[in-house]
């Protein structure tokens, strides 16, 4: 597999941005990372590609951003997905063993398994400590109508968004995944509107365009053909974790004393773990206490 990518390009005349991503190798990692049925590989490698796509768009160094979806009586469970500005993701579902069914056209259902109705939430984070935060109801639970619902509601921004996972039929191994966001800035008139929808109409999903070796350039030229298409940027996005001991440190000082005490097994040792990389991080009840007595310290220097 090649290492995955966004690209973003704009048309010379400034009416319509797409952004598109090729993510096998991020959704290949996070479903050998979850252990994912098939139902859940595919929702939760939607969710990942659109965050990326989302994630990239954000103009601030620091900024990052996450999807939630929560159906409700949702098979799967929520699902989370994280990307930083530079469109690399993390994720996890709730339920990754989730069963899986399939339409009659042999593709999998995940509307069914995320759930028809319940919400999406939007939150973008700037680091002022202040997110802004959106949220939409579910259309379908396919993830990629409920982005572009997303943008719609909630951001008055005409957008069409198309993901996809292709998982091969026997091992249900991550084969291919990727997909774009068109979006129609101020400047589009209705001619523009009119190509851009009959170019949509034509387009493949988005696995069937990766199977036939088109890049996500292609893709992006085939979403805009009748347009000169200028490209912004493009870049290497990866499945990467931020977390650390010190992050998790950090959780545990967020306790009481007797609370962090009481982490500790019988054994003397307490075990925290990542939910999107399933990374342990074990302290041992020596470690414990050093924690506490140094938070103690800080406290008293620090009044
Ligand atoms: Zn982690």
């Amino acid at each position: 597999m090649s290492e995955d990518k966004i690209i973003r390009c704009i048309t010379s005349d400034g009416a319509v941005v797409i952004s598109a991503a090729e993510t096998s190798n991020i959704v290949f990692k996070a479903s050998r990372i979850h252990r994912t049925s098939p139902v859940a590989a595919a929702a939760l490698g939607r969710l990942l590609t659109g965050c990326s796509i989302m994630g990239a768009q954000l103009k601030q160094k620091d900024a990052s951003i996450t999807l939630r979806v929560n159906g409700d009586n949702s098979e799967l469970g929520a699902v989370i997905a994280v990307s930083d500005s530079s469109g690399n993701v993390r994720g996890y579902v709730q339920n990754p063993g989730c069963h899986t069914e399939y339409y009659d056209n042999g593709k999998i259902n995940v509307g069914k398994a995320v759930g028809r109705t319940g919400v999406l939430n939007v939150m973008r984070d700037y680091g002022t400590g202040e997110p802004y935060i959106g949220m939409v109801p579910l259309v379908s639970g396919e993830i990629a109508e409920d982005i572009t619902s997303y943008f719609g509601t909630s951001e008055q921004i005409p957008t069409v968004c198309a993901l996809g996972v292709l998982l091969h039929k026997e091992t249900h191994e991550v084969l291919l995944s990727g997909g774009f966001l068109l979006q129609l800035l101020p400047g589009a008139d209705s001619s523009t509107i009119d190509k851009i929808e009959k170019n949509i109409e034509k387009l493949e999903p988005v696995t069937t365009m990766l199977a036939k070796g088109m890049s996500i350039k292609d893709i992006c030229d085939a979403a805009l053909d009748g347009f000169e298409v200028e490209v912004l940027d493009e870049m290497p996005i990866d499945y990467i974790c931020a977390c650390s001991r010190e992050k998790v440190e950090r959780a545990f000082l967020s306790l009481s004393d007797d609370d962090i005490r009481a982490s500790a097994d019988e054994l003397g040792h307490a075990e925290a773990s990542c939910h999107f990389c399933n990374k342990v991080y074990r302290f041992s009840k020596q470690e414990l206490e050093e924690l506490i007595a140094k938070r103690n310290s800080d406290n008293e220097t620090s009044e």
